[in-house]
């Protein structure tokens, strides 16, 4: 799959039919991006996350700019974790109550596909305190030219 740079340039909201979606995603990346589901802790995106460097997570689905390897910490939660988006506008939070508490969902703001939640105020040392669990087979990363992935 391409991503389209115009998308990450000037967001539009992208939307398919869930037919559509699942013939351009995988089965796992269309249950958690569709379907808001969470893959599994310290599963196989997550290890390839923390071998990779420098670089851009694209949204799985349609390629917008979410998240860089810039703002990318280890927190030890299993899953992939930023403390800020790289490009704020491509990525929306909504208020999530489905298990009985309240959180904060994240959701690429191009496709509307769920990538994860946000938490704050936990104590990491970052600049924002914020720490982005997103789900790894969500991303999709493209290594900084001349970096090593
Ligand atoms: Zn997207």
């Amino acid at each position: 799959m391409h991503p389209d740079p115009a998308a990450a340039i000037h967001p539009a909201t992208i939307t398919k039919t869930d037919a559509e979606w699942r013939q351009v995603l995988t089965p796992e990346q269309h249950h958690i991006l569709r379907q808001a589901g969470t893959e599994r802790p310290f599963g196989r995106a997550y290890e390839e996350f923390k071998r990779q460097g420098g670089g851009t997570y694209l949204c799985g689905g349609c390629g917008a700019e979410l998240f860089s390897s810039a703002h990318k910490f280890d927190s030890h939660c299993g899953w992939p974790s930023f403390y800020d988006p790289a490009n704020a506008k491509n990525v929306r939070m909504i208020e999530d109550r489905s298990m009985g508490n309240i959180r904060t969902e994240v959701r690429c703001a191009v496709c509307d596909g769920h990538l994860g939640h946000v938490f704050k105020g936990e104590g990491f040392d970052t600049p924002t305190d914020q720490r982005y669990c997103i789900n790894g087979v969500a991303l999709k990363f493209v290594p900084k030219p001349g970096t090593e992935s």
